[in-house]
């Protein structure tokens, strides 16, 4: 693309690094998305918490990460205050933003229309709170709004125009491939109900293998996690790692013979999911939410109704090929991912220009 490309904002949220040291969705988007477009011939400029990583340009809107007090709106709104600030201002010598991309919470989607620059928001959660559907229901209209799942758009509040569906990015290639396998299941991800590490527990009994339960314990999870994971810790085959991060969670992953995701939510696209097939590991998992849109049933995994089904299909694990898994991750590569977020960009600027563009702008 060259120097045609788009200049984009990007909006990573003020509580963790970008790539995130350990636990960190949201982040590792950002940083796997701002790589491929720069690759592509765009410009990028991070606005993150201070630590934040990209061969772009860095802004770090407030002195301080706040990794302890994620949702708390005096750091959210402070973060995408000072980025507005600093995008309306622009640069000497350079020119505007093509878009703002959002990837926070809702300030800068109820601010949007105080910002010349239009402004595209991944939806990065659920809808399962009415505050947020009404949130929606009153500013969607201000930003390109974008969904990571066919699922996560359907269960979008009516009304909510989804301007595209664009899955999380994933670096194929950064992962390694786990041929041979270890005799463990693994679960990964936030101690809670809807992620399920005590159905994981479960359906480990009932099949009888041992299983690596990774993740950290959130502010607000201590009680789930006294109560329904803590009593298991001593069983024989049960280990907890806590939050893993780098080469050991890849490791953790390619030799795992399975991911268990025994989710009860309607979860927007899952990024654990994508880094087990990209290792080559099997996901098993409950169809509920972007799960049937990422695990084709009997070729890089199974989708199960319930914890009992989930055991049976851990013994038929032996039908799936690794490397079948691994090409399953494809479809979400970095790069074809940044392409179809510049089709977005491309879509905002031409709206925001009133018109057409005959090319990207200049
Ligand atoms: N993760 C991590 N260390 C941990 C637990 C999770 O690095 O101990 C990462 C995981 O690899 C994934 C992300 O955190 O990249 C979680 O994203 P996902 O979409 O699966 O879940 P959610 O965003 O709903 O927490």
């Amino acid at each position: 693309m060259g120097m045609s490309g788009f200049r984009v904002a990007m909006l990573a949220p003020p509580w963790i690094q970008v790539p995130p040291p350990g636990y960190g969705g949201i982040e590792e988007v950002v940083d796997l998305l701002c790589s491929a477009l720069l690759r592509r011939g765009n410009e990028v400029t991070l606005f993150a918490p201070p630590g934040s990583r990209s061969r772009g340009t860095v802004v770090n809107p407030l002195a301080d990460a706040h990794p302890d007090e994620i949702q708390r709106s005096l750091h959210e709104s402070d973060h995408v205050g000072r980025a507005f600030e600093l995008v309306d201002a622009g640069e000497p010598g350079e020119r505007p933003y093509t878009v703002l991309h959002d990837h926070c919470g809702f300030v800068a989607v109820a601010m949007a229309d105080r910002l010349a620059t239009p402004i595209v928001h991944t939806l990065h959660g659920s809808f399962d709170d009415p505050g947020v559907v009404d949130f929606y229901g009153h500013h969607g209209h201000k930003v390109r709004v974008v969904a990571l799942s066919e699922a996560q758009a359907e269960h979008s509040p009516a009304g909510l125009q989804i301007a595209a569906v664009v899955p999380n990015p994933i670096d194929v290639a950064a992962w390694p491939l786990g041929e041979h396998k270890e005799d463990y299941l693994l679960w990964i991800g936030r101690m809670n109900e809807e992620k399920g590490p005590h159905r994981a527990l479960e359906a480990a009994r009932l099949a009888g293998l041992p299983l690596v339960l990774a993740g950290p314990v959130q502010p607000g999870q201590e009680e789930f996690f006294e109560r329904e994971v803590a009593p298991h810790l001593g069983r024989t085959g049960v280990t907890y790692v806590g939050e893993v991060g780098g080469r050991r969670k890849a490791e953790l992953f390619a030799k795992a013979r399975a991911l268990l995701m025994p989710i009860r939510w309607a979860e927007p696209f899952g990024m654990v999911m994508v880094e087990a097939l990209a290792t080559g590991t099997p996901v098993i998992a409950f169809p509920e939410g972007s799960a049937p849109e990422i695990i084709e049933d009997g070729r890089c995994g199974f989708l199960v109704e319930d914890t009992e089904d989930m055991a049976a299909a851990i013994a038929r694990l032996g039908s799936i090929e690794p490397s079948r898994c691994r090409e399953a991750a494809r479809r979400f590569d970095a790069d074809s991912v940044a392409a179809r977020y510049e089709d977005v960009y491309r879509a905002a600027a031409e709206r925001a220009a009133g018109g057409a563009l005959a090319a990207p702008p200049i």
